[in-house]
């Protein structure tokens, strides 16, 4: 769901740039940070609020898998409804890496861009 651009900011700032739910670092490349969402944890449409203590940063596969759950109210339950999805089979970043990679004919061990995490340049959440 939309923000304002302050909101949004606000939200990103707190949560320094990690998805709540699955910590991916949104700001690993620069489309990382364009599908960073903000999501309600309680829905504006069961009246949930755009204040920041309503609203956490979320990537755009955790936000996706949480567009139909009105009915999860606490930021546990949405974290665990996310879980749940993942253990079902959604794939880790990890996974995904590899496979395009693959599908690109690059090497699995090959240097990217998102190397620069690992070398301890950002802190963890
Ligand atoms: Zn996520």
């Amino acid at each position: 769901m939309v923000v304002d651009s302050n909101t949004w900011r606000q939200v990103f700032d707190r949560d320094r740039g990690y998805c709540r739910y699955c910590g991916v670092d949104l700001l690993l490349t620069f489309s990382a940070y364009c599908s960073a969402d903000v999501d309600h944890i309680i829905a504006r449409s069961v009246g949930g609020s755009d204040d920041v203590a309503n609203l956490v940063l979320a990537c755009r596969g955790c936000n996706s898998s949480l567009s139909r759950s009105a009915h999860l109210k606490t930021f546990e339950e949405r974290k665990s409804h996310v879980e749940a999805q993942r253990a079902k089979g959604w794939p880790s970043y990890a996974k995904l890496l590899e496979a395009h990679r693959k599908g690109f004919g690059l090497q699995s061990n090959s240097t990217v861009e998102t190397d620069a995490r690992n070398s301890g340049a950002r802190d963890s959440p």
